[in-house]
């Protein structure tokens, strides 16, 4: 595939549809195998896993709900923390199998914060599967149960994601050249 330019960026092909589609296969194959008869609650996280969510969840034979939130993030007024709260969130996990779905894990310090508001609810399980993940950006260590790919510590378009708005619709992953 060419390189191409969004905005003011450009970017050059760094997964194929075909490497892509072959990894949400065998990550599906796997969920089917480890949750049978366990209707497992998927919760994927907007905007960036869309599509990943979408073609995982073609590929499951088993029983299986999934839901769609987004986590807005701000400053708390007096921690210095960061607060994240889950809009769309209104499924009860008590005593679920949960496996969240995110696009990529970079930092870590988003499912960091995240992870404790769910577990707070009791779920049963509570599994993420990742497209992507960028070991050497890793902040926050946190355990990827189902991975797609581990890549190097560039940004990244495509399949879901963006660059400031743009490259969701691209079928492919590419990655930031170093060219001005
Ligand atoms: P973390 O909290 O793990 O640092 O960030 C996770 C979120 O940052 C992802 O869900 C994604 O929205 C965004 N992100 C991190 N790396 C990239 C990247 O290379 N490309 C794009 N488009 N978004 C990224």
């Amino acid at each position: 595939m060419p390189p191409i330019k969004l905005h003011d960026k450009h970017f050059e092909i760094y997964l194929s549809e075909a490497e892509i589609q072959q990894k949400v296969k065998e990550i599906a194959d796997k969920i089917n195998n480890d949750y049978q008869d366990l209707n497992p609650l998927f919760i994927s996280i907007l905007n960036g896993s869309f599509m990943f969510a979408a073609d995982l969840f073609k590929h499951l034979t088993i029983d299986s709900e999934i839901c769609f939130i987004k986590l807005a993030s701000y400053k708390g007024m007096k921690s210095s923390g960061h607060i994240i709260t889950a809009i769309g969130l209104d499924q009860d996990l008590y005593n679920r199998n949960v496996i969240i779905i995110e696009d990529i894990v970079d930092t870590g310090k988003t499912l960091d914060v995240f992870l404790p508001k769910l577990h707070h609810q009791q779920p049963a399980s509570l599994k993420i599967a990742a497209l992507l993940h960028k070991p050497e950006a890793t902040e926050k260590q946190i355990t990827i149960d189902y991975l797609g790919f581990s890549i190097p510590n560039k940004f990244v378009v495509g399949y879901g994601l963006d660059y400031d708005g743009l490259g969701r619709n691209l079928k492919e992953i590419y990655q930031l050249t170093d060219e001005a």
